[in-house]
């Protein structure tokens, strides 16, 4: 088998957009999706038997010519391949999860466009069966066609939330309320600001008639604090702006408080030729700035390997593409801070789970930064057990160092890396896979 030019890990609006750049530069290019469908985060297809959930029309349109100049460039992809990382001799390792194989590659350059992922604020209670993410929500919906069924609460805050929750209208079952600590509608200077990003604002308009046409609550500048069991249903508790706390009973429970990079246990970029392959980052999992920077980000990486592999060429525009959407970004999250300020990890009470794959608490953790000699974020990994469980951190590497930094002021503050590690396998792997690696080169090696 003849190894391509290039690689790229993910087929969302980055992974396309790269490939599609580099094809048309002439170089072979191959892409690696864990998935068994094309589209990322944004334009997850439906399982198969399944029709598409009806999109907003700016996104559907974005979509078919994303798709449209990814299979005009006869680009082969990798499906059921997850990359689990570079190894010392320069090797790019891909679990075909088809075969349980291990594949090596050796490629001239790599793209790494693996996206972003939710932040979630910890609450207590947020454990308990019935409570995911928002993202995950919409998931479901974008592959199954269907809305979560029963009462649904959906919490925490940004414009997901109100993305989610139009969608859940349009397939019959709209959420009981949205629960957000931010206060847009009030927020007067980011809100001008935004009539100069026209697509997103008429996105925003789209979810936003649907949301007043259904009468489903905007709870605006409402924080939302625990999530207790009673019975056979949740009690989501919330917080007003005047003080005031409600109880809002539902059977699911929908946590969103934005999305940060993908980046856990990636390699670092590598622009220089050395002995192994360059290493470059787009999209979300480079900086988390949605879907219009990530295309133009992928292409920016789809070139700048180009001009690594060949010559150079001019990128102002699509610089200057990513910067507007750095700009689109800073404005929505002015937009949408939280009206009494962001709540410090601290204030949550010691049997809150910080880590729900390990089932470790704010407490837990409390006590091992209480000791004298001061674990690093390392130490506290091997000690404590965070970040140790099968998301690898993904979820509480980011808190757990957040919280170290409000406990133990007085140290360095640990960064989530310190807690995930950065080499590979990024992903846990079975040991079979592992010891069954194949060469895709050599049939005896
Ligand atoms: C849950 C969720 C929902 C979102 N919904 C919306 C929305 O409705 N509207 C909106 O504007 N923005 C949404 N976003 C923001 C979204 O991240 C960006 O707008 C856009 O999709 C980013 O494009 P990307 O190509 O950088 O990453 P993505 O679109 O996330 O694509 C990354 C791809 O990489 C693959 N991948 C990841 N790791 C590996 C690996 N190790 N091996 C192989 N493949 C891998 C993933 O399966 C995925 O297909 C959402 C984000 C999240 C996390």
């Amino acid at each position: 088998m003849i190894e391509p030019d290039v690689i790229i890990i993910g087929g969302g609006p980055a992974g396309l957009a790269a490939a599609t750049e580099v094809a048309r530069s002439g170089y072979t290019v191959e892409l690696v999706e864990q998935r068994e469908s094309l589209g990322g985060a944004i334009h997850r297809q439906p399982i198969e038997g399944v029709a598409p959930i009806n999109q907003a029309a700016g996104p559907k349109a974005r979509w078919q010519a994303l798709a449209d100049a990814f299979s005009a460039a006869r680009i082969p992809v990798r499906h059921a391949s997850v990359f689990l990382g570079v190894d010392g001799d320069g090797r790019v390792l891909i679990e075909n999860r088809r075969t349980g194989r291990v594949e090596q590659l050796c490629p001239k350059a790599v793209i790494l466009a693996t996206g972003a992922v939710e932040k979630v604020y910890p609450r207590p209670g947020w454990q308990m069966a019935g409570v995911s993410t928002a993202g995950g929500l919409q998931v479901m919906m974008k592959e199954t066609g269907q809305a979560p069924q029963g009462r649904v609460l959906l919490a925490g805050s940004g414009p997901l939330l109100i993305a989610v929750a139009a969608q859940m209208a349009r397939l019959g079952n709209p959420p009981v309320a949205i629960i957000e600590a931010g206060d847009p509608v009030r927020r007067i200077g980011p809100a001008l600001a935004m009539l100069g990003h026209a697509a997103l604002l008429r996105e925003a308009a789209g979810y936003l008639s649907d949301i007043y046409l259904r009468r489903i609550p905007w709870m605006r500048g409402t924080q939302f604090m625990a999530i207790e069991r009673d019975g056979a249903s949740l009690q989501g508790v919330v917080r007003r702006r005047d003080g005031s706390e409600q109880r809002i009973a539902v059977d699911r429970i929908g946590l969103h408080d934005g999305i940060r990079p993908n980046d856990f246990g990636l390699p670092n970029e590598t622009t220089e030729p050395t002995s192994g392959p360059l290493i470059l980052r787009a999209g979300d999992c480079r900086e988390a700035l949605g879907a219009f920077a990530a295309k133009a980000d992928g292409r920016r990486a789809g070139r700048a390997v180009v001009d690594i592999l060949s010559g150079s060429r001019d990128r102002a525009q699509l610089d200057r593409a990513i910067e507007r959407a750095r700009t689109a970004q800073a404005t929505l999250a002015a937009l949408f801070a939280p009206v009494h300020g962001a709540r410090p990890l601290s204030s949550l009470p010691d049997e809150t789970i910080l880590c729900r794959c390990e089932g470790k608490t704010v407490g837990d953790l409390r006590n091992l930064c209480d000791r004298a000699d001061r674990l690093t974020g390392r130490e506290i990994k091997h000690n404590g057990r965070f970040a140790m469980g099968a998301c690898q951190g993904r979820f509480c590497a980011a808190n757990t160092a957040a919280l170290m930094a409000e406990i133990n002021p007085d140290v360095p503050a640990p960064k989530p890396e310190d807690l995930t590690g950065r080499r590979w396998p990024v992903r846990p792997i079975s040991i079979a896979a592992l010891t069954g690696a194949t060469s895709q080169n050599t049939e005896n090696e």
